[in-house]
């Protein structure tokens, strides 16, 4: 896996244009069966990638936390929101919450999540690759291929299972 890692940046680089023009054209003309093709590029991606050995989205880019997130989270610990928030949030530029910084501070060396019942909404649907109408999210997942080696894989296979 740290091998994969390492190799991510430049591998999405090299195809950064190649996906842009797919997404493209999956904008204009996404097929009928688009959620069912992704549904299952993502189980058969995640059946082979262990998160356990990557982390790498808790290590290098954090989860907005909702509102709902933060009460849940809050409840957790048995804290207020307001102290939850001074702890562990700052606002970033677009007014949402997030981490104060990464790694996120609730990553264990193990790579585990301390708080996986409760992570933010954010950390349980990342990297979106098995969300409904999934062209919508392009700019995002063109992010996302640069972070998770997942990701990457399933768009690859996408270019190959879906022809224009
Ligand atoms: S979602 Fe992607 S980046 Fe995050 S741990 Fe799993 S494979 Fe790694
Ligand atoms: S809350 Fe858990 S899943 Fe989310 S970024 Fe932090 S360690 Fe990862």
């Amino acid at each position: 896996m740290q091998q994969r890692l390492e190799q991510l940046p430049k591998k999405a680089e090299e195809k950064h244009a190649e996906n842009r023009r797919f997404f493209t054209k999956l904008k204009k003309r996404p097929p009928k069966d688009l959620d069912y093709t992704m549904q299952n590029l993502h189980n058969e991606e995640f059946e082979q990638t262990d998160c356990l050995t990557c982390a790498n989205c808790c290590k290098t880019t954090g989860p907005l936390f909702t509102n709902t997130d933060i009460g849940r989270i809050a409840k957790y610990f048995r804290m207020k929101p307001s102290k939850f928030i001074d702890k562990f949030l700052r606002v970033d530029e677009e007014n949402d919450y997030v981490l104060k910084g990464v790694p996120c501070t609730f990553l264990g060396a193990d790579n585990y999540c301390s708080i996986y019942t409760v992570r933010p909404k954010a950390c349980r649907e990342f990297p979106h690759t098995d969300r409904k109408k999934f062209h919508q999210i392009s700019n995002l997942t063109l992010k996302n291929v640069t972070i998770c080696p997942a990701a990457f894989n399933i768009v690859e296979k996408m270019k190959k299972t879906i022809k224009f």
